[in-house]
């Protein structure tokens, strides 16, 4: 089966879009979390962000910073959200990369996704330390 949201970057499938440059397209989830959830995605089928390629992870963030900001002004939420979700284990529910973006209301319901508690320096170090190898 065709990717969903290559569907609708093709305009096989409806969708309500509220900005679209070259390389990206930004539309309305038909699941809002909030009032006012919006969706960043490259035209390009890429699954997730590891495929993601930086010149696209630039188009995602300039139309994400757009729309967000286009938001604020529209709706005045109190905050915003902005969430990306990788592979099953991330919560990955469509395989073509995607940003949400999701305005935020005092007492709207929608929790923190961790709690924080302090860590072991220790491990911080060692794990930060694995992680700039591969930079
Ligand atoms: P994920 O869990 O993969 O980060 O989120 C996928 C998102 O895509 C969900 O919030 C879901 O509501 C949204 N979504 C799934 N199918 C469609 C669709 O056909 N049209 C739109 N506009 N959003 C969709
Ligand atoms: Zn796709």
């Amino acid at each position: 089966m065709e990717c969903i949201f290559c569907a609708i970057v093709k305009g096989e499938i409806p969708a309500t879009k509220v900005y679209e440059d070259e390389k990206t397209l930004a539309f309305m989830d038909i699941n809002p979390a909030t009032d006012g959830h919006t969706l960043v995605i490259p035209k390009r089928h890429v699954e997730n962000i590891y495929s993601l390629n930086e010149e696209d992870g630039e188009g995602i963030m300039r139309t994400t910073l757009r729309v967000s900001k286009a938001i604020k002004k529209a709706l005045k939420p109190d905050g915003l959200n902005l969430v990306q979700a990788n592979e099953k284990a991330g919560f990955q529910e469509v395989p073509h990369f995607h940003m949400h973006i999701i305005p935020r209301w005092f007492g709207d319901g929608l929790k923190p996704p961790w709690t924080l508690s302090p860590g072991d320096m220790e491990k911080i170090g060692e794990l930060a330390n694995r992680i700039k190898k591969e930079i």
